[in-house]
């Protein structure tokens, strides 16, 4: 092992943060500059060579409005490589460009190494966005780098993980709400500012009235990817292993990766799942 006079600025500088024991590990990553400019740098202020720094990633490559399926598979895909990956993943929640991961509440992956468990998720996650691009963009060339942040926080226990789900599923909801209405209006002939001031002050019941009185839309009619966000866990299913000396089928209940669009807010998925967090 290479020992010199300059060890000292590991041993003395270098600090380990380690995560609490018995707590669930959410790491969150989120697309970077999908929509939005970046806000500290008003690209008005910036030399016009560097504006393509601040490029919509969703922009630049036409994302269908206010939802693009084919990226929102993607993000699915990249999570599913994710469970793949990392097995003490046991959770992930995903909606527009963020995802979330849920580690195992014992997980001893890279010894609970805060600086570890983030940089390793979002490296992965990203170089999966890229490696897959093609997959869900046959027809579109990835014209910038995607790239992502992440952060992590722990939760101590069962009530405070579900609340962190329910929250990012409420989001989800709210959200795409709005944006239901938001780009019905503008796809309809009004300007994004109209279409804002349409909006401005709204409650829930206003927006399923708006959007079935002037577009014959039942919200709820809606795809439930985009109302729901997206959910990805092992899934306990039935599968054929073999054939029995009389060709019967002999089924296994086995764990595989799915992926689906349900409702985490109210008890039904996790009384019917409880395995998933506390296994
Ligand atoms: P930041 O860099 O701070 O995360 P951002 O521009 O990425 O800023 P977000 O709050 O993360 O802003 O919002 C992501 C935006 O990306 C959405 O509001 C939406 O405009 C766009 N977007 C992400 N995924 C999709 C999708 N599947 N279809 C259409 N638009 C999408
Ligand atoms: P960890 O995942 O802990 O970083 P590691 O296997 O990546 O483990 P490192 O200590 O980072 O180990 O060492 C990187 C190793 O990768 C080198 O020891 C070498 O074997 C190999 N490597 C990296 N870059 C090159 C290169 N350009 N040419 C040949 N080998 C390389
Ligand atoms: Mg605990
Ligand atoms: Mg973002
Ligand atoms: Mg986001
Ligand atoms: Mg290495």
């Amino acid at each position: 092992m290479a020992n010199s006079e300059y060890e000292y600025v590991k041993r003395e500088f270098e600090f380990d943060r380690r995560l609490p024991a018995s707590n669930w590990i959410v790491v969150r990553i989120d697309g970077c500059h999908f929509h939005r400019y970046n806000s500290s740098l008003p690209p008005k202020r910036l030399s016009t060579n560097f504006s393509f720094l601040f490029v919509r990633f969703s922009k630049i490559h036409a994302f269908e409005k206010p939802n693009d399926e084919n990226a929102l598979r993607l993000m699915n895909a990249c999570a599913t490589s994710m469970l793949e990956k990392f097995p003490d993943i046991v959770f992930a929640y995903g909606v527009s460009d963020e995802y979330s991961f849920v580690f195992r509440e014992e997980t001893e992956f890279y010894q609970r190494r805060e600086s570890k468990i983030l940089s390793l998720c979002v490296s992965y996650f990203t170089s999966l966005y890229g490696m897959k691009w093609k997959d869900f963009f046959p027809n579109k060339d990835l014209r910038e780098p995607p790239y992502f942040d992440g952060r992590v926080v722990c939760y101590p226990n069962m009530k405070t993980i579900h609340d962190y789900l329910a929250w990012r599923q409420v989001d989800c909801h709210i959200n795409n709400h709005y944006n239901t209405c938001f780009w019905m209006l503008v796809k309809s002939g009004k300007t994004e500012k109209e279409a804002q001031q349409t909006l401005k002050g709204t409650f829930s019941k206003d927006k399923n009235e708006l959007l079935s009185q002037q577009f014959q839309v039942n919200y709820e009619d809606e795809p439930a990817m985009f109302r729901k966000g997206s959910s990805v866990y092992r899934d306990k299913v039935e599968t054929k292993v073999k054939t029995d000396d009389y060709g019967n089928p002999i089924k296994r209940i086995r764990l595989a990766i799915t992926v689906s669009n349900l409702d985490i807010i109210g008890p039904e998925f996790w009384e019917k799942h409880q395995y998933i967090l506390q296994e």
